[in-house]
Parts: C-alpha cells; sequence; structure tokens
C-alpha cells in the first residue's frame, strides 16, 4: 500500500513578506495523518520556509540542485549537501521547466538526482511530454526515455528511495489537466517500465500527477489506481486550496 503525496512547487514565486503569510496559512491547516505533504519554496526562502514549518508535519524541499554533491566552486548553483544542511528533506529534479528553457539534458538530470540521494535527499524525478510530443504520439517514448537514462546510470534500485511526478508539459501552469484515465495510462506505463526490471520496487514507489490540479479535480485524479498523489504548482500559493488537494489525496 503506497502512502499518498501531495508536493507543492512554488517554482520562482514569493517574497519573505508573502513566503510568512503562506506559512501561517500551511500552519492552520488540518491534514490527514494518511497523506504526505512537502512545500518546494525557491531556495531563498527554504530557511524561513523550515523555521516557520517547525513541528508542522510538512516536509522542505528543493526545485533543483548542482550535479555535483558538495560544495564547491560552482557559481550560482546550490549543492545537495547545503539543501540538506538547511533542513531540506526532497528536491525536485528535470522539471520541464528547466528541461525546456534551461536546457538540461537527461544526463545532468540522472546526475542530479544522484548527487541528492548522495547527500541523503529524496529526489522526485519528473518526467512528461510536450504538447507537439503527444499529438505525434510520442508520450510513452518520451516519458520511457526520461526515466530510462536514470535506471541505465544509477539502475532501477535507486527508485526504492525516490519519487516520480508524470507531468505532461502541455498541462502545467495551463489550466489543461490530463483527463484521469490518460494520466493513469501514462503512470501504469512508468510502473510497468520499472516492474521489467524489479517487480518490488516499482510496487512501492510513488508516482505524482502534475499539471494544473486543484481541488476541484484532485479527487478524481488520485482516485487513479496507479495516482499516488500530486505535483501542484499554482494552486500551492494558496494555503486552503492546497488543503483541500491534501485532503484529496488522504482520503
Ligand atoms: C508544476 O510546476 O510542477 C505544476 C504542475 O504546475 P501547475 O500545477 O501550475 O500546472
Amino acid at each position: 500500500m503506497r502512502r499518498p503525496m501531495v508536493a507543492g512547487n512554488w517554482k520562482m514565486h514569493g517574497t519573505r513578506a508573502s513566503v510568512a503569510e503562506l506559512i501561517k496559512g500551511l500552519r492552520q491547516l488540518a491534514l490527514s495523518t494518511g497523506v504526505d505533504v512537502a512545500v518546494f519554496p525557491p531556495c531563498l526562502y527554504v530557511s524561513q520556509v523550515v523555521e516557520g514549518l517547525a513541528g508542522k508535519s510538512m516536509v522542505v524541499g528543493a526545485q533543483n540542485c548542482a550535479y555535483e554533491p558538495l560544495q564547491g566552486a560552482l557559481t550560482g548553483e546550490v549543492a545537495a549537501s547545503q539543501l540538506h544542511d538547511a533542513g531540506c528533506k526532497m528536491v525536485l529534479v528535470g522539471h520541464s521547466e528547466r528541461r525546456l528553457l534551461l536546457s538540461e539534458s537527461d544526463e545532468a538530470v540522472a546526475r542530479k538526482f544522484a548527487a541528492a540521494q548522495s547527500c541523503g535527499l529524496t529526489p522526485i524525478l519528473c518526467v512528461g511530454e510536450t504538447r507537439e510530443q503527444r499529438e505525434a504520439g510520442k508520450t510513452l517514448e518520451v516519458v520511457s526515455r526520461q526515466l530510462d537514462s536514470v535506471i541505465e546510470s544509477l539502475g532501477v534500485g535507486v527508485f526504492a528511495q525516490a519519487v516520480i511526478a508524470y507531468e505532461p508539459v502541455w498541462a502545467i501552469g495551463t489550466g489543461l489537466t490530463a483527463t484521469p484515465d490518460e494520466a493513469q495510462s501514462v503512470h501504469a506505463a512508468i510502473r510497468a517500465q520499472l516492474a521489467a526490471e524489479n517487480a518490488e520496487v516499482a510496487r512501492g514507489v510513488r508516482i505524482l500527477y502534475g499539471g494544473s490540479v486543484k481541488a476541484a479535480n484532485a479527487a478524481e485524479l488520485f482516485g487513479m489506481p496507479d495516482i499516488d498523489g500530486g505535483l501542484v504548482g499554482g494552486a500551492s500559493l494558496n494555503a486552503d486550496e492546497f488543503g483541500a488537494i491534501c485532503r484529496a489525496a488522504g482520503n
């Protein structure tokens, strides 16, 4: 039985003041004990959020890490070891905004995944196809390649300590959502790909859906057998909306 998870990706949003407001709202949420909740603020505000959520059962993560695990001469980057030191427990790797807008390669994503794990962080590997790829019938090919690049370089066993997020690029921040059936079929394919290598790892890994998840569509998506919760962008900036999504996953 997989424990559901809801992860809020704040992207490049926030100021010290708005982050303080959001923390206040999150602290007031009554969360079900049946769901893991994590938030991913911009790196600059990680310490503020770690301190602000102390004692609340919410994990704090980062949105990216350097491909080198340890601190060193890499201007502008943040090492997984530093994120761990700051109180992060998780990190997103391979978000589509980084893959597409910042040209992050599959190889770089795999290195970041390894860097995260080597520092005790749980990576959330983000995968997903663009609209053009979906229209060309290449969804499973693209997602499978993104997953394979981690399996080939690190082995399938690394997914025993990781989370996967399927995020169709055309659904991120657009208000468009994959239907529960569309999402389920990709989640099932991801699980089958892992199962071909290691059935136990495949059964245990949580696969989150991301792409315009909101309170109104969360329950239906999370009701699908291979959808174990959500990676939520825009809706995670509103504590009440985020709380409703967490409740949908907890039920
Ligand atoms: C995301 O950024 O990972 C995301 C899913 O965004 P949104 O929920 O806004 O589509």
